[in-house]
């Protein structure tokens, strides 16, 4: 097994930082991962040799930013194993990824139509489609949660019907690291010809947006969750999909041809990427996958099953601590509430201490009612995280919960 955390660490430089005398322990990876030097360096680089706009220009600068901006297309497409290039569309993020899917459904929805999402969903991945049902007159069904933090399989089965039109869900849950049977929820959906969306926001940075095998019309996700910048992610669709699916924003770039009465839509991807379009972080996000893809997945994955089964075997032993969502298949969080505090105080204290945990509802409030709580403390774990991390997690702990008791 080739992995070796110190090396990885290593080209990180945010994680030689000193808070309050402690040396950081970032573990709030959910909501966004920190970036290599190599990241840092693309994006500098761009901005010092190549800054350009991209596609138009008779220049040189146009043309090498082009390059650029298109190799890292490239290194997407290969990165999610879509079929084609043109199905790679750039976008601000998983929020907009989700909201040009929206755009165009709540034009092809009609009433009595039916659309399925979770209860274990982002608000992105959630509010979008409440908003699509609203304006379409469609009827929104969400898929319960069990007390284990699992999607109700047998519930989400009964909710099928030749009336779905559209299944959207999560591949990993952010508030409770639970991986969701993504391929088996797909194939259920398309027995009835629904569209699938996949959030991969926090499914990507694993490594597991292999879109041809999961099956789905759509999968989103983010930049920044996946060592890259923030500002910048990526909307893939199925071509035969996308190039059907009503436009989102107008503007150049995203024509073909205009008259002063109208207009015609220009091809994939570029129907889709109206205006200038983010080229230095499209790059440094290229670059980013480039150097996670040329990690040994093998080691990532195991490395990643560890730092999660050290904090669940910890948490479970810790009096007074409550984890939230137990579920059989989990990655990367550790959602939890205690006896004694709010998250809230909890996730201070641990700050005192040098450690970067999440608290709150995690975008997810409709989650955080089901399971009873006010939000919880979610410590997120990433590649470079490290076991002794981990335990110096549980060592903070005990220290806030004798300062809340
Ligand atoms: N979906 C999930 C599961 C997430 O975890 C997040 C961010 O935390 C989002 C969607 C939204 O991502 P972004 O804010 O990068 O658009």
């Amino acid at each position: 097994m080739n992995f070796d955390v110190a090396a990885i660490r290593e080209q990180f430089p945010i994680l030689k930082r000193v808070i309050d005398g402690n040396p950081l322990i970032y573990l709030d990876n959910a909501a966004t991962t920190q970036k290599p030097q190599c990241v840092i360096d693309a994006l500098v680089d761009y901005y010092t040799t190549c800054n350009s706009n991209v596609h138009r220009g008779a220049h040189r600068l146009a043309d090498e930013a082009t390059r650029r901006f298109e190799g890292a297309r490239d290194i997407v497409k290969e990165f999610i194993n879509a079929p084609k290039r043109e199905e790679v569309i750039w976008t601000t993020g998983t929020t907009e990824a989700i909201n040009i899917v929206a755009n165009g459904l709540s034009q092809l929805l009609s009433t009595g139509d039916e659309v399925i999402a979770t209860g274990m969903d982002h608000h992105a991945n959630l509010v979008t489609w409440q908003q699509a049902c609203k304006a379409s007159g469609a009827i929104l069904k969400i898929v319960p949660v069990t007390d284990e933090g699992e999607l109700d399989q047998a519930a989400y089965a009964e909710m099928l019907n030749e009336r779905t039109r559209f299944v959207a869900f999560p591949h990993v849950s952010n508030a409770l690291g639970t991986v969701n049977p993504v391929k088996a929820m797909t194939i259920k959906a398309k027995q009835f010809g629904a569209w699938v969306l996949v959030d991969g926001a926090q499914g990507a940075a694993h490594g597991w947006a292999d879109v041809q095998d999961i099956g789905c019309d759509f999968y989103a996700f983010s930049g920044h969750k996946v060592y890259g910048p923030m500002g910048i992610g990526v909307l893939w669709g199925r071509a035969s999909v996308l190039e059907n699916w009503p436009v989102w924003r107008t503007g150049g770039e995203m024509i073909a041809t205009v008259t002063l009465q109208d207009a015609t839509w220009n091809v994939l991807p570029y129907r889709f990427e109206a205006g200038t379009p983010n080229v230095g972080d499209a790059i440094a996000m290229g670059e980013a996958i480039r150097w996670f893809s040329a990690l040994d997945q093998v080691a990532v994955a195991a490395h990643e099953k560890a730092l999660i089964d050290r904090a669940t075997e910890l948490a479970e032993a810790f009096e007074g601590l409550t984890i939230i969502g137990n579920a059989k298949d989990k990655i990367g969080v550790l959602s939890f509430v205690m006896d004694h505090g709010h998250p809230a105080d909890i996730g201070f204290l641990l700050d005192r201490q040098g450690i970067a945990v999440r608290t709150g509802d995690h975008c997810a409030q409709p989650l955080m009612t089901r399971f009873n709580v006010p939000g919880t403390a979610r410590a997120s774990f990433a590649i470079y995280n490290t076991l002794e991390e981990v335990d110096a997690l549980f060592v903070a702990l005990k220290k806030v919960r004798t300062m809340l008791a």
